[in-house]
């Protein structure tokens, strides 16, 4: 579910659509998180579908690490790529805003963290923009993913979290913030056959509970502009 700050925009004919903040959005602000309404595919149902909803699947879709296919019910499939992204992925299927985001920018994610099959060409035109996009970005990439994630974390426990009644075992995610151990990587996060049993996930059994965590006074880094998506998964 993607965060109700935000609006799906058409940005171009080459980008298509992007999500855009309605209002300023803060570092360490769940912007996305897996719910129960997103749709999910095992591998066999994605085979089994015909080419047309394959390329739907593939277009819209993300690789979960389980292996699943998980397909945004919401605009949330249109957030477009970035290779200097203002939203990357934690370890508990929620994705953050790792700088404050401002009202009118445009939200993106690095697709190289969304277990890529193919690589594609990158027109972010950002200082870092890496060109193409490939499968393989993820290794050398996810420290610094980690480092971003982490940063804002401690941010997280303090805005506002709209998603926050969606995100599952929330007691394990705050226990992990508050206390001084090691915050999950990234690296869970990529896909890896047989590390969970797809089917298992796709059952979701009990989530939400919990109301919002409670708004306060927040800090945090700059923002940036953004672009380009509408080629592959969604973020
Ligand atoms: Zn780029």
């Amino acid at each position: 579910m993607i965060h109700p700050d935000t609006e799906l925009r058409f940005v171009g004919p080459e980008i298509g659509y992007g999500v855009f903040a309605r209002r300023r959005i803060p570092c360490g602000t769940i912007v996305w998180v897996i719910d129960d309404l997103d749709m999910r595919f095992t591998l066999a149902e994605v085979r089994a579908k015909p080419p047309a909803v394959r390329r739907l699947l593939d277009h819209y879709g993300l690789l979960h690490h389980s292996g699943l296919r998980i397909v945004p019910w919401d605009f949330g499939r249109f957030v477009n790529h970035a290779c200097d992204p203002n939203v990357l992925p934690t370890a508990w299927d929620f994705e953050i805003a790792v700088r404050d985001i401002e009202a009118g920018e445009q939200l993106t994610n690095d697709y190289a963290t969304l277990n890529l099959e193919r690589p594609f060409r990158c027109h972010c035109g950002g200082g870092v923009c890496r060109g193409r996009v490939r499968p393989g970005d993820f290794e050398p990439l996810v420290r610094g993913w980690d480092e971003e994630v982490r940063r804002c974390l401690p941010d997280l426990l303090r805005v506002e979290q709209p998603l926050w009644e969606y995100v599952r075992r929330p007691a394990v995610v705050r226990r992990s913030i508050v206390s001084a151990g090691p915050i999950p990587s990234v690296e869970r996060n990529r896909f890896g056959p047989a590390r969970e049993d797809p089917l298992a996930y796709a059952a979701v059994p009990g989530r939400r509970a919990r109301g919002r965590l409670k708004a306060s006074p927040v800090a945090a880094p700059p923002p940036r502009p953004a672009v380009a998506r509408s080629a592959p998964s969604r973020a």
